[in-house]
């Protein structure tokens, strides 16, 4: 099996792409790229592929979160632990409610280029190029800083490399340990005012826990944790370079994450995205948004899991809290209704983004939860199984959703708003998140 040639994929009309000053710069990264060494290996893309298949036949539920965009500047060890100290603590309270494992995901060592919604950025009368991301250009709001540059692409290549080997050491080497995440589960409970709500849940993981270590049972399993790399797959130079037939099975694997999405902006049918993602072996998902039809998902499934391939194909829907409720039952039943069986996340972040008056882009908690329990609702109603949830997060002490724990208002944000694009849940909220959808898991 082959996949398409850059060419190929340019004559498409792909969305989203920087506008490059310099052509042959960008064919010298994309040659370069193409001669390193794979990120992940296809035998651990079949692995993820193999867990979201029993999530999608309802045995499993999926996990997946991190930054909006990741910053080279984040590429430091406090913060990736942090972030996967998070996501491990939030898994653990999952797993327990839903009695079913939880496959982990990261949004993670890849997540570096973002789609704009407008090219250009105004501020006090001066417009320049939008920031799309560390792959891309600068933050920084100066013209020389929003040029794009591909050799960007190269330092992607080396941030998630070394995110990569963090990540691998920490789930392997100790920290992943399941007593040490629970005590961290512990002291949010304990530190936090929703000790009354929570607190019962806690013990009880406690207890069960105490339990199994006195019946002795001590494996790999309580201190190592498999764990998976993903992002948006959109600068095209890039995820075609990180495409590699695979020397076992002879088929081509995007080797630059273990699972790779499609965004909300660049899924259309005919579109290079689709068709680059079409032909690559990974498990892979597509954003939808509240204004697709189930005729639009039923085609984008077709064209990319053709043979109905269990674990294959992700939906991923970020409808909006006052959307999920009638947008989303038409696109299962149009998906049951063709004998399809995709997993089935909720995003409750991007459709749910507001402005504040005093100028931040922000997510109030509640929304989000509104719309995870709209989600849950319906899935519910159609029986079909909600497969898991999305989550824009950092392990970090942020202020940049309004809500949750420490009833964070607008006036606070402005004390850690530190996203390089969209609001994060900061620790306390996403584990209050986790708490939330574990009482809807135990239902
Ligand atoms: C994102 O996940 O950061 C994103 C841009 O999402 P969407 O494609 O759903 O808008
Ligand atoms: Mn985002």
């Amino acid at each position: 099996m082959s996949f398409p040639s850059l060419e190929q994929l340019h004559t498409l009309k792909p969305q989203q792409q920087p506008n490059y000053p310099d052509p042959s710069a960008v064919a010298a990264v994309n040659l370069e790229l193409s001669t390193r060494p794979p990120l992940v290996f296809a035998g651990e893309c079949d692995d993820l592929r193999s867990k979201l298949a029993s999530v999608a036949r309802r045995e499993a539920f999926l996990l997946q979160g991190g930054d909006c965009a990741e910053t080279f500047a984040g590429v430091t060890a406090q913060n990736v632990k942090n972030k996967l100290q998070v996501l491990l603590a939030m898994a653990v309270v999952m797993q327990y409610a839903a009695q079913v494992p939880v496959v982990k995901v990261g949004r993670l060592a890849g997540q570096y280029a973002k789609p704009r919604s407008s090219d250009m950025e105004t501020r006090d009368g001066v417009s320049l190029p939008s920031f799309r991301g560390d792959a891309v250009n600068g933050f920084d709001f100066t013209s020389d800083s929003r040029i794009p540059d591909p050799r960007r692409l190269l330092d992607v290549y080396n941030a998630s490399a070394a995110t990569l080997n963090l990540t691998r050491a920490f789930v392997t080497g100790g920290f992943a340990d399941l007593r040490t995440i629970h005590n961290w589960n512990t002291n949010f409970v304990r530190t936090s005012s929703v000790v009354e709500r929570y607190e019962h849940l806690a013990d009880e993981i406690e207890r069960a826990m105490a339990f199994m270590i006195t019946c002795g049972i001590d494996d790999d399993s309580m201190r190592t944790v498999d764990f998976y790399a993903s992002h948006e797959a959109l600068l095209l130079e890039y995820e075609h370079a990180l495409t590699r037939i695979d020397s076992r099975s002879q088929q081509p694997y995007n080797t630059s994450g273990h699972f790779v999405w499609i965004g909300e902006r660049t899924r259309q049918l005919d579109g290079a995205h689709v068709e680059l993602l079409a032909s690559v072996r990974n498990p892979i998902g597509v954003k939808l948004g509240p204004k697709v039809s189930g005729a639009e998902a039923l085609a984008l499934a077709e064209r990319l899991d053709p043979d109905n391939e269990p674990g294959r194909l992700t939906f991923i829907t970020r409808m909006g809290a006052d959307n999920v409720g009638e947008a989303l039952p038409p696109i299962i039943e149009t998906i049951q209704n063709a004998g399809r069986t995709p997993v089935w996340v909720c995003d409750p972040m991007h459709g749910n983004t507001f402005s504040t008056s005093n100028g931040y882009k922000t997510r109030s908690f509640d929304r989000i939860v509104t719309e995870l329990n709209g989600w849950f609702d319906v899935h519910d109603q159609m029986d079909s199984w909600p497969g898991g949830v999305h989550i824009e997060l950092t392990g970090d002490d942020v202020t940049e959703c309004v809500g949750g724990v420490g009833e964070l208002a607008e006036t606070d944000l402005e004390n850690r708003y530190e996203t390089a694009c969209d609001p994060r849940l900061n620790r306390n909220q996403s584990l209050e998140l986790a708490f939330t959808v574990a009482e809807r898991l135990t239902d």
